[in-house]
């Protein structure tokens, strides 16, 4: 067969967790990384923070101390067991990344530095803890540049700008992938024995993003195409910190070293809401606090943006009145040449967008589409499990922002994504290795790309006068007034009725261009019906959610209602409708508390 591969661990992504997972599966197993991205460009490079783990480098911390702030960080919707381990493993991640060579920022005596992110605390105290190990703000990076040397290192076969279409299951189990093949236009198969999903977030459903373009949601409609529900997907992190209008991130690690939002009166509002750790509560609380100060009328000039204002007089203003303190006990006071080598892409950044040199002037910014909390859903294995009762899907796995574990229950903490990537990146690729061992290759159909053709065809072959771009300027626009931080029934209807018609719409947009050299038209009609659908599976899963938790917030129904909604959400597309279905949170040290930051 012309264009056949086989392998027996094919992944699909070479973001972070794509890479870490290959790593570990090409020590036992014959592996292949498909990406439609050259690996470097993947969005984990775009990563500023940090990646957390309970180093203790800059005052005690413990593994148990990040478990909890993350289950509480979750509003409770986390699983605990694989919440556990995520921390507990994150320690050892983090070193092994030394190891391999990350140049980590360092402490004055030579050890990882770590600064304070939202809602990492100690949790005797109440108080941020530094936990976020960084690389000055390049943390990602660094990660991605690191993993894709030591790939190189051990021969991993990589197919670049090879766009995955469908996901191939035989007999219940995993056997392959097709793709197209960027250059040329002509589909590959790649029979494998597992099959790994690392393909990233679909943020560019909303008009103010943090995302890449890239951020398509491909792995996540590949597979609700064949049948896997999506799970969780009503909750979705809008991080406080975008450039105003742009969503490109400024780093929450502005206010680990002690940057503070301001409104129009000058006020460091988070005191009023968040009054233990003010400026670094969750992210979900703080977005929530810019909208009702916005509503409020105390947006900058009664505007829809706020200040964050890293000058190095204001951080040591509220430093002082906070009594914050350097490991060594000495007060904590900053010049602006010190933020300048920590934050230096941030400073870049404010002054290449917003014309503002951020050591002398604040930055306006608005809360911005960030995070799939939502996703594939798999156990702490990289499993995928595709019903209430956790049924693994053999040789089927996936991680990183794709996945659901679920670690971050309805809101995820800062830091917490790249420890996922690195925790069970590795670990699915370590069991889809040992799976492969005593797998066999599935006999594949007689013509395993039917079905991708059959989507490319119908693009391909449709008439009408439809623009993919307006189609997808008005998605956009729907889903952040209606499906963004703050949601109600009645608005949640409009925007489902629109998305429903822009599907339809999307019927009747025919790409002018008919080539195969990199006809990336087509290819991006076919990730706008990825986007799409994921904004309808989004906004179902929301309509039938009747509380307030993380992510989703409700005016309708403002309380957290555990009694009813302590559960994972399940969402199949059969026969064209969405089905939904319900199924446990694991609890095992901690119940459910009111959050209080
Ligand atoms: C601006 C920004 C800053 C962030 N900062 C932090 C931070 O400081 N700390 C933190 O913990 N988290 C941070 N996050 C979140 C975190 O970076 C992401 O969640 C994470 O990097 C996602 O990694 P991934 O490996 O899942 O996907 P990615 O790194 O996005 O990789 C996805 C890969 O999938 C491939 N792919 C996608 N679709 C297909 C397809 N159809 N066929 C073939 N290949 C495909 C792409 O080519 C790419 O290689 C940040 C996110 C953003 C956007």
């Amino acid at each position: 067969m012309k264009n056949y591969h086989q392998f027996d661990v094919v992944v699909v992504g070479a973001g972070g967790a794509g890479l870490m997972a290959a790593l570990y599966a090409s020590k036992t197993a014959s592996t292949a990384v498909l990406s439609k991205l050259y690996p470097t460009r993947s969005h984990t490079g775009t990563a500023q923070g940090g990646v957390g783990a309970a180093l203790g480098n800059e005052g005690e911390d413990h593994a148990e101390w990040h478990t909890f702030d993350t289950v509480k960080g979750s509003d409770y919707l986390g699983d605990q067991d694989a919440i556990e381990f995520m921390c507990s493993e994150a320690v050892s991640s983090v070193y092994e990344l030394e190891h391999m060579g990350l140049p980590f920022s360092r402490t004055p005596d030579g050890r990882i530095a770590q600064r304070p992110f939202g809602g990492h605390t100690n949790n005797v105290t109440g108080k941020p803890v530094p936990r976020a190990c960084y690389a000055a703000d390049r943390t990602g990076h660094m990660i991605l540049q690191t993993l894709y040397q030591q790939c190189i290192k051990k021969n991993v076969n990589f197919f670049d700008e090879f766009q995955v279409l469908d996901v191939l299951i035989v007999n219940g189990a995993a056997a392959g992938v097709v793709a197209l093949e960027m250059a040329t236009g002509e589909l590959h198969v790649f029979h494998a024995k597992a099959v790994i999903f690392a393909t990233g977030g679909h943020g560019r459903i909303w008009e103010i993003t943090s995302n890449a373009y890239t951020f398509t949601g491909d792995g996540l409609a590949i597979t609700l195409r064949r049948g896997i529900p999506a799970e969780d997907m009503e909750f979705f992190q809008f991080h406080p910190t975008g450039i105003y209008r742009l969503g490109i991130l400024i780093t929450e690690g502005v206010r680990g070293e002690g940057g503070v939002l301001i409104n129009d009166k000058g006020e460091r509002f988070m005191e009023h809401y968040a009054p233990h750790v003010k400026d670094l509560a969750s992210r979900d609380v703080v977005s929530r606090a810019m909208y009702l100060e916005m509503q409020e009328g105390r947006g900058i000039g009664g505007k829809r943006y706020l200040y964050l204002d890293m000058r190095p007089e204001t951080v040591n203003q509220y430093a002082a009145a906070d009594g914050r303190r350097r490991t060594d006990g000495s007060p904590y006071i900053v010049t602006g040449e010190e933020l300048l080598g920590k934050l230096p892409d941030i400073v870049d950044f404010a002054r290449t967008y917003l014309g503002v040199d951020p050591v002398a002037q604040p930055m306006p910014v608005q809360p911005t589409a960030h995070y799939a909390m939502g996703g594939i859903p798999t156990n702490k294995f990289g499993q995928v499990v595709i019903d209430e009762n956790n049924t693994v899907l053999p040789g089927l796995y996936a991680a990183g922002e794709v996945a659901c574990v679920s670690v971050h229950g309805a809101n995820r903490l800062g830091t917490n994504s790249l420890v996922d990537l690195i925790v069970f990146g590795k670990h699915a690729g370590l069991d889809a290795a040992a799976y492969a061992l005593g797998a066999s290759y599935q006999v594949l159909p007689d013509d395993p790309t039917d079905f991708t053709r059959a989507q490319l065809e119908a693009i391909r072959q449709s008439s009408g006068s439809e623009s993919a771009f307006e189609i997808a300027r008005e998605m956009k626009s729907v889903m952040f007034d209606h499906v963004g931080v703050f949601r109600t029934a009645e608005g949640m209807q409009d925007a489902l009725a629109k998305v429903r018609e822009l599907r339809q719409r999307l019927q009747h947009v025919r790409p002018a261009d008919s080539g195969k050299i990199f006809n990336t038209e087509l290819l991006n009609t076919w990730e706008l019906g990825n986007l799409l659908e994921l904004a309808e599976v989004t906004t179902v899963s929301a309509l039938a959610r009747q509380e307030s938790r993380g992510g989703h917030a409700r005016e309708d129904f403002p309380k957290r209602d555990d009694a009813n909604w302590l559960k994972h959400s399940l969402a199949w597309v059969r026969d064209g409708q969405i089905v939904l279905g319900y199924k446990p949170v694991v609890i095992t040290k901690f119940q459910p508390k009111e959050r209080v930051y």
